[in-house]
């Protein structure tokens, strides 16, 4: 079941010299229960993306155009309390007295609540709910793990009292108890003993600050976690240590996850999907085995090639050569194409046209007719 499906989506950034395509022309889906790994050089769009699906743009970004459906289910749907409420009482009282309550989130009842808010299909545009509506998904139904724990986690504030803010946020009829358990709750599952949660982020160390996020990004139990570089500021023990953790709740929760790293590596131990981001646009989408395997895009190419092998005979690292374009004015066609080793006349004049392949897609001259 597809729960997320983004298509077309561009988001720029106007600034004096220009707008910079920071997001241009990005699709993919997420299943529930998957892990989607987004990599690609930094500054290629893939922070940008996700922000954009939160609806976390700030000025003088903005959100051009594309479209971001959200599976809304019945979890979903309950959370719209009010209307939900004074649509159970007025409208479906007597078939609530004469049917069992699993009844009552039946299809045809989803789709009425959707009808009476508007909202004319089950799998609905994120980019046109209201910021109201927003708040409730952000945390509750699609929460984000930031990158920098120590930046992301605010200083002045114990770490316990910073989780049970997103409990009562969403909930806001918790009493205090109940709150706080959960919180003890959510820090047991992920590793950090319960006596820690009154302690303040620089008592904590690097693994438990980004422990303590993940737990903060979990405790309202969503359906979709974005984790922007999770582990790159970790040293590679902790880094191991995380990753496990992330897996293990990824499928004790049957998450389905979204994970931005530039390091493959962590893709290859987590992710079962995975997509690959260049000057804004995704160039290769697919099963991870397959892209791993036998990358078909010669940036996806490039980008395994430059990942030095531990096992392997010792030779001279890889480098794509060259720098990312200025994205205020990509080079024409292929973006690639002033640094691709398979570059053809074509390149810099047209655009390639996604082509499906495999599971996925590929951005690229090299598989058009
Ligand atoms: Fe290289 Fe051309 Fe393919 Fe771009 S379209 S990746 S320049 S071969």
């Amino acid at each position: 079941m597809v729960l997320l499906d983004v298509k077309n989506l561009r988001t720029y950034f106007d600034t004096k010299l220009g707008s910079v395509k920071a997001v241009d022309d990005v699709s993919f889906q997420l299943k529930r229960g998957e892990v989607l790994g987004l990599a690609g050089e930094s500054g290629c769009g893939k922070t940008t993306t996700c922000l954009s699906i939160m609806r976390m743009i700030e000025s003088p970004g903005r959100i051009l155009g594309g479209e971001i459906s959200y599976e809304f289910t019945p979890s979903v749907i309950k959370s719209y309390d009010g209307f939900y409420d004074r649509y159970l009482y007025d409208k479906v009282k007597p078939a609530r007295e004469s049917k069992k309550e699993s009844t009552l989130f039946d299809e045809a009842v989803i789709d009425n609540i959707l009808l009476k808010r508007g909202i004319k299909d089950r799998s609905n545009n994120l980019l046109d709910l209201t910021e109201a509506e927003m708040r409730r998904i952000r945390g509750k139904h699609i929460a984000m793990i930031f990158q920098g724990a120590m930046n992301a986690l605010n200083p002045v504030h114990r770490v316990g009292n910073q989780i049970k803010e997103a409990i009562i946020i969403h909930n806001p009829d918790i009493d205090y108890k109940e709150a706080w358990s959960k919180v003890i709750n959510i820090l047991e599952t992920v590793g950090i003993d319960s006596s820690r949660a009154r302690d303040y982020p620089h008592q904590l160390s690097g693994g438990m600050k980004q422990r303590a996020l993940i737990a903060m990004a979990l405790v309202n139990n969503p359906q979709i976690v974005i984790a922007d570089e999770p582990v790159t500021a970790l040293d590679v023990i902790v880094q191991s240590q995380v990753l496990k953790a992330t897996k293990e709740l990824q499928r004790q929760f049957d998450l389905s996850m979204i994970m931005i790293t530039h390091d493959l590596s962590v893709i290859a131990e987590v992710c079962e999907t995975l997509a690959i981001m260049y000057a804004g646009r995704m160039v290769e989408y697919g099963k991870l085995r397959d892209v791993y395997k036998e990358p078909l895009h010669p940036y996806t190419e490039a980008l395994i090639s430059a990942f030095p092998s531990i096992t392997g005979p010792k030779t001279e690292l890889y480098d794509i050569g060259g720098l990312p374009p200025d994205l205020r004015n990509p080079p024409s066609g292929c973006r690639f194409h002033p640094r691709c080793s398979k570059v053809m006349p074509i390149c810099s004049k047209e655009a390639p046209r996604t082509t499906k392949i495999r599971d996925g897609y590929v951005l690229c001259h090299l598989y058009q007719d």
